[in-house]
Order: C-alpha cells, then structure tokens, then sequence
C-alpha cells in the first residue's frame, strides 16, 4: 500500500536563487513530512544579492494551476506569499473561493530584504480589503503590519494593537514578526490567537545576515503542521521553532542573504 502525506500548497513566486518563495515553502514541506505543491504566481530572477528581475504570470494560468490540484489533489491546508500586483491578489481570491483547500496561511510578502518590491503599491489595499479576511493565520512582518493598519509600530504595546487591528480586518489567528526592531537581543512575535489569547514568542537573535526565506520557512510550516491537524497555537509554535533552528546553523550558499539551513 502507498504511503500517505497530507498535501499542501503554496501560492507564491519563485526564487532560482533557491532561498525564498516557492523553494523554501516547497524544501520546508518535505522537511516537515508534508507532500508539497504550488501555484506559481510569479517568476523571479533571483540570488542572494537581491531580486534582479520578476514577472507575473498569466492569471489564466494561475487559474489553470488551481484547477488542475482541485481537480486530482486533496489539499489539506494551503499558504500564500508573494502574489506581485493587484489582479493577482483578486484571481487568487477568487480561486480560494471557488475550491476548498483547507486553512490558510496568509504571509503578505511586500518587500524582500534586499528592497525589492514584491507587491505593487496598489495591490497593498487588495490584499487588506479581499484577502486578509480569508486568513485563517496571517504572518505579517512589522512593516507589513503597519501598511496594512496604519498603526505605527514602534513598540510591543503598538504590535500588540496592530494585531487587534488586524483582526478586525478579518484574519483569525494573527502572528506580528517583530525579528529584532524593537528587542535588540531576542527574536520576539507577538501572537493573537482567534478566540483572543495571546502570548509572545522570544527567542536569542542570531547576528547573521543569512536570513532569506524565513517569512516563507515560517509560514510554510504553519502550513505543514495545520494539515497533519495540529491546533493553530501548537503550528505556531512549532513554526518559530523550526524557523530559529534554520538560521542557528547558517550554510554557506552565495555571497550575501543567504538561504536558511532547513535540514537543521
Ligand atoms: N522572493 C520571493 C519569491 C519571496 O516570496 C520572498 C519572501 O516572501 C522573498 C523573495 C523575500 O525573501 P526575504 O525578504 O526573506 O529575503
């Protein structure tokens, strides 16, 4: 008899530098004993120096892509990441509407590390307006955070509210990632949980510049685990604890943000 994995799925970009996006979801599945799949959105063109070059693919393919899952695969539980321009972020919506692919991880990827623009400027109300509300787990970082709220965050009571604001948005479980910009010694997130518990979760900064992907590791294992059936608050926790092993232990790939270790 065959084995049987949950299936997942990531819509998101790819990075051929093999750090982020479609890669890292994909490398972090199969870590976490998971089958992965994926709706390309977007193609980058991509190292460890920063994004050259990326373009969307025909929303008629992306379409095309979700059908072809709904109609072989049994998705467990899904994510989405970079989703580039506002017509995306809408066609994506609609394909979420239409096929049942379990709870979903929203990580709204706006700007890669190196400065990049992942998401057109007028795709951010989009993504707050159609598909936040959606979100069963939503992983914005801090400046994700505030272009969705408004609220400025320059301290953890601010975190603690933009993920009130959050909610009310429409996004059940809701994990700010403060990294470290407002505790200089401590990897601290701030977690709202949908039935209103939250707690923060802290660990030691790690002084490394190979840190590409970890929105992407982080919010692919949350993925991962929410399809064996874990509990959102158990998936969260396992998430961050994935995700600071991966950069404890750097490997040397490129000259710059280099990619996590996920074997870690
Ligand atoms: N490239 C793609 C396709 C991504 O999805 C992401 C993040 O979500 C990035 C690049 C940026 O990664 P980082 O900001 O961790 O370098």
């Amino acid at each position: 008899m065959a084995n049987e994995f949950p299936q997942t799925l990531t819509i998101a970009g790819t990075d051929s530098g093999g750090g982020a996006g479609v890669m890292a979801d994909l490398k972090t599945m199969q870590e976490r004993y998971v089958f992965g799949t994926a709706v390309v959105v977007a193609v980058t063109a991509q190292n460890t120096l920063g994004v050259q070059d990326f373009m969307a693919l025909p929303q008629k393919l992306v379409d095309e892509q979700f059908a072809s899952l709904a109609a072989d695969l049994k998705i467990r539980a899904c994510k989405t990441g970079m989703l580039a321009d506002a017509e995306h972020v809408h066609g994506v919506v609609e394909n979420l509407k239409r096929y049942d692919f379990g709870p979903l991880t929203v990580d709204p990827v706006m700007i890669a590390k190196g400065g990049a623009a992942l998401l057109a400027d007028d795709a951010v109300a989009t993504v707050r307006d159609e598909l936040v509300p959606l979100a069963d787990v939503l992983t914005p970082n801090l400046p994700e955070a505030e272009r969705l709220t408004g609220v400025k965050i320059e301290d953890e009571t601010a975190m603690e509210q933009a993920a009130v604001a959050l909610q009310d948005l429409g996004a059940k479980n809701v994990i700010i990632k403060g990294g470290h910009e407002t505790t200089p010694d401590q990897a601290r997130d701030f977690v709202l949980l949908a039935d209103g518990r939250s707690f923060w979760l802290s660990a030691p900064r790690i002084d490394t510049v190979r840190t590409h992907g970890t929105g992407d590791t982080l919010s692919s294992c949350i993925t991962a685990e929410l399809a064996k059936g874990q509990d959102f608050e158990t998936a969260i926790r396992i998430g961050k604890d994935f995700v600071t092993a991966a950069i404890a232990n750097p490997i040397a790939v490129g000259n710059s943000h280099g990619p996590l270790n996920h074997w870690a």
